[in-house]
């Protein structure tokens, strides 16, 4: 006789949730209710109904105590704070989180997420490889937490002989973070949205050895915003470096780059705010440390100084030719170039006829292209080349290190009222990151529930690959069109090529037109929402031709960075003449692609980041604001998918409570026992069941995957438990068995009508239960000594 109760005391209950939607409003009523417990949430997962105002709320609640951090399933949201809290980051802080044995059971943390990995590497369960993906809209705090985990890295890998050594200069943990400042000066700007904004992705390698200690890193960089070089919108400013050297200079220095105090540069707008980035002195030191010498150094503000320069010129219309130049003169000195040739690469034009050459002088809006052209060209190189120079001198040699950490930082999901092809890029990007992120989510969960044995497949889960394939699909996606009109030796005319993208993809649900919009335009449904992209010049755009004078004329500067820069670039590619030929949607898919590759064979973390108001201030939570950011960044949909499934994880430990002298099981772990507490008393009793789902009395679906038990947490007498926590974390006994439940939620795949549960429930003496080998469950053994 196993199961001496069980017969008897089966009973079937209804749900009380006859009428899911009727019911949600309120469900969320009732949730908000208890204001003062939505800060304690730690997982959004949990929170129940989910819905976007719960989970608004509870975030709101959080970010009001200043708790900057939640869990939601395997993401971490990160709410920016917009004011220091070093406390939250101190040496000591790290050291906690390295050192403690359960780390997860800290409030979530951006340092958890940090452990994780490294552990994951220490563990060598496969794969080893870490990657984690930290992303977010402009300003919420990307490139903050991608230094802060490189921080991390460097303080808890160090290893302790170097740590001892004075010489902090060849250290290369200090060498891997010096190269954040370098990075930031050359690619980061103000903007709108962020005094520090970082105009380029990257993914950033931290190299372990086979002690897991940090021996070197590698950085890939994608799509360095370059226009701003040439283009500042109104408030905005162009890259930091330039301010800094405007600022920083010396008088010597000034007199070297022709930058008089008080002079005047047409790019250089906004230059009267003064940032804490403005720190030229800082630039500097981490360009020593990185082992970039005087002279080169050297070299490469003097090209910084003729780009400003360039700036300045301005253009008569051809016909004049008795303007003065003197401008010329002083861009193609700090550039090292023949000033008649430069003037001539600006006004006029080399056509190839055949075998013939034929010139062509340039109107005057051609000339500022050519212009800006130069400048864009120049400064992307230039930013290469330090991109490459920080690898050589932070790579370590690949016998040494074995296994790595990847931190990408990329830009979030964008929608402006003007989108472009950068845009679209950035989107699609986005839009690959979350496929990534969904797959493996969904397998992720997939694996756990079969271990468990949890029946459960998440086939009404609808993927964004339809988007994808509407993008990058060869011969008919947008990006092979686009690809084609760039190849077209014409002129491009947005309007043929809308009515080429409509006659090719106009059956496609993901895209469409607006037809009251004169504007050559189309729409994307992406996952995070619909997105109108202009066509004007987005063919140019694309093309992003540099003419090849002008590649001609550098690689004849006499500067020699000037020089090799541009040389390199040639016999690197030798096949499509330099910088012009790869489209710049070509060059983005492939490297997009073989980010993909690596993120595949990793483990991935997810960091979503949160920018709670637009202005950046402190304390200041707009709830419009996150709620877009929030489904951007696929928060909601993350929250969706937990949804499909079972998100809360229950470990169940198993303790006995004496004092009502009977036993219950109950369900611990990941849940904070407050919450647990609450929640047993709401659900008046833990009920499991065989295989089939089974829906609460207050709106909790119990799951269970295996054998049928289930006590009452009230005694008989009717009354629930009231147990203290502490109480409670006494009587754990032991953990036994995992136990599934799934919030009562609506929404996609929620629609069915709930089962009327079947539950069993008996109660038990203290020796008998235990004696009674129920609870044997998955091998776990109960308590002996009772
Ligand atoms: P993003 O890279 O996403 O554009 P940033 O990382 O530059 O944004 O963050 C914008 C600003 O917010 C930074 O200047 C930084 O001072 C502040 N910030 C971000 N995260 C934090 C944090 N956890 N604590 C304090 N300040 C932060």
């Amino acid at each position: 006789e196993m199961y001496p109760y069980l017969e008897n005391t089966t009973f079937k209950v209804h749900s009380p949730h006859p009428a899911l939607n009727d019911s949600l409003e309120g469900d969320i009523q009732a949730f908000l209710i208890d204001e003062d417990q939505l800060h304690t949430y730690d997982d959004l997962t949990k929170v129940n109904p989910v819905t976007p105002t719960t989970v608004l709320k509870c975030l709101q609640a959080r970010y009001s105590v200043k708790v900057f951090y939640t869990n939601a399933g395997c993401t971490l949201v990160a709410l920016n704070p917009f004011q220091p809290f070093p406390d939250l980051y101190s040496l000591d802080v790290m050291k906690e989180y390295h050192c403690a044995p359960q780390p997860q059971e800290f409030k979530p943390h951006i340092f958890i997420v940090a452990e994780e990995a490294y552990r994951n590497v220490q563990g060598q369960l496969e794969p080893v490889n870490q990657s984690l993906v930290v992303s977010g809209e402009s300003g919420a705090g990307k490139t903050w937490t991608s230094r802060c985990l490189m921080k991390y890295y460097a303080t808890v890998a160090a290893s302790s002989s170097v740590l001892k050594s004075q010489d902090t200069v060849e250290r290369i943990e200090r060498r891997v973070l010096d190269s954040n400042p370098i990075m930031e000066a050359f690619g980061n700007a103000c903007t709108l949205r962020n005094n520090n904004s970082s105009r380029f992705g990257k993914y950033i390698q931290l190299q372990l050895d086979r002690c897991q200690l940090l021996v070197g890193a590698s950085v890939q960089t994608y799509l360095l915003e370059k226009t701003r070089v040439a283009c500042q919108l109104a408030n905005e400013r162009n890259f930091h470096i330039f301010y800094q050297m405007m600022k920083g200079a010396t008088d010597e220095q000034r007199k070297e780059w022709k930058m008089p105090c008080g002079q005047h540069f047409v790019w250089l707008p906004n230059s009267e705010k003064t940032l804490e980035e403005d720190c030229f002195l800082e630039t500097v030191a981490a360009m020593v440390h990185l082992g970039i010498n005087a002279e080169r150094q050297r070299q490469i503000f003097k090209i910084l100084a003729g780009i400003l320069q360039l700036g300045n010129l301005n253009f008569s219309s051809s016909t004049d030719e008795s303007q003065p130049c003197n401008l010329d003169e002083q861009a193609a000195e700090l550039l090292c170039v023949p000033a008649e040739e430069l003037q001539m690469c600006f006004r006029v034009r080399t056509l190839k006829a055949g075998k013939q050459s034929v010139l062509k002088p340039c109107s005057q809006a051609e000339c500022s292209m050519r212009r800006d052209c130069l400048a864009k060209a120049i400064y992307a190189q230039l930013f290469e080349w330090l991109v490459t120079f920080i690898n050589n001198s932070i790579c370590a040699g690949t016998s040494t290190w074995c296994n790595f950490i990847g931190v990408l930082d990329v830009y979030g999901f964008e929608c402006f009222q003007i989108n472009n092809l950068e845009q679209l890029c950035i989107n699609y990007a986005n839009e690959k990151l979350q496929q990534h992120f969904v797959a493996h989510y969904l397998r992720a969960q997939q694996e756990e529930y079969v271990s468990e044995g949890l029946e459960w497949s998440f086939v009404k889960y609808k993927d964004n690959q339809s988007c994808l394939d509407l993008l990058e699909r060869s011969p008919v996606g947008v990006f092979s069109l686009l690809n084609e009109e760039s190849r077209l030796n014409r002129a491009s005319d947005p309007k043929t090529f809308r009515v080429r993208l409509e006659k090719e993809l106009g059956d496609n649900a993901n895209i469409s037109w607006d037809k009251f919009s004169k504007e050559p335009h189309f729409t994307v449904a992406h996952y995070a929402g619909k997105v109108n992209y202009q066509m004007e010049g987005m063919v140019e755009k694309n093309k992003d031709p540099v003419p090849p004078e002008l590649i001609n004329l550098l690689q004849k500067s006499d500067s020699p960075l000037l020089h090799q820069i541009f040389t390199d670039s040639e016999t690197e590619n030798p096949t499509t003449k330099g910088l012009s030929k790869v489209t710049v949607v070509s060059k983005f898919k492939n490297s997009l692609e073989s980010l993909m590759k690596i993120l595949h064979s990793t483990t991935p973390h997810y960091t979503r980041c949160i920018k709670p108001n637009p202005d950046c201030n402190p304390m200041s939570f707009k709830k419009e604001e996150v709620i877009m950011q929030l489904e951007a960044c696929g928060i909601v949909e993350t929250i969706h998918i937990s949804a499909a499934g079972f998100p809360i994880s229950l470990l169940c430990m198993l303790f006995h409570v004496f004092f009502y002298s009977f036993l219950i099981s109950v369900c611990l772990n990941c849940i904070h026992l407050n919450t647990l507490l609450n929640m047993s008393t709401t659900i008046g009793w833990i009920a499991i069941t065989i295989s089939t789902d089974i829906r609460c009395p207050q709106g909790m679906y119990l799951t269970d995957f295996g054998d049928a038990l289930t006590f009452p947490v009230a005694p008989p007498g009717g009354q629930n438990c009231n147990l203290s926590g502490a109480l409670v974390a006494d009587l754990v006994e032991r953990a036994s068995h995992v136990l599934r439940l799934c919030p009562y939620r609506s929404g996609p795949g929620f629609e069915s009508d709930p089962q009327p549960f079947q539950c069993m429930s008996f109660p038990v003496s203290l020796p008998g239960f235990w004696s009674s080998s129920v609870l044997s469950i998955k091998g776990q053994k109960a308590p002996k000594n009772l």
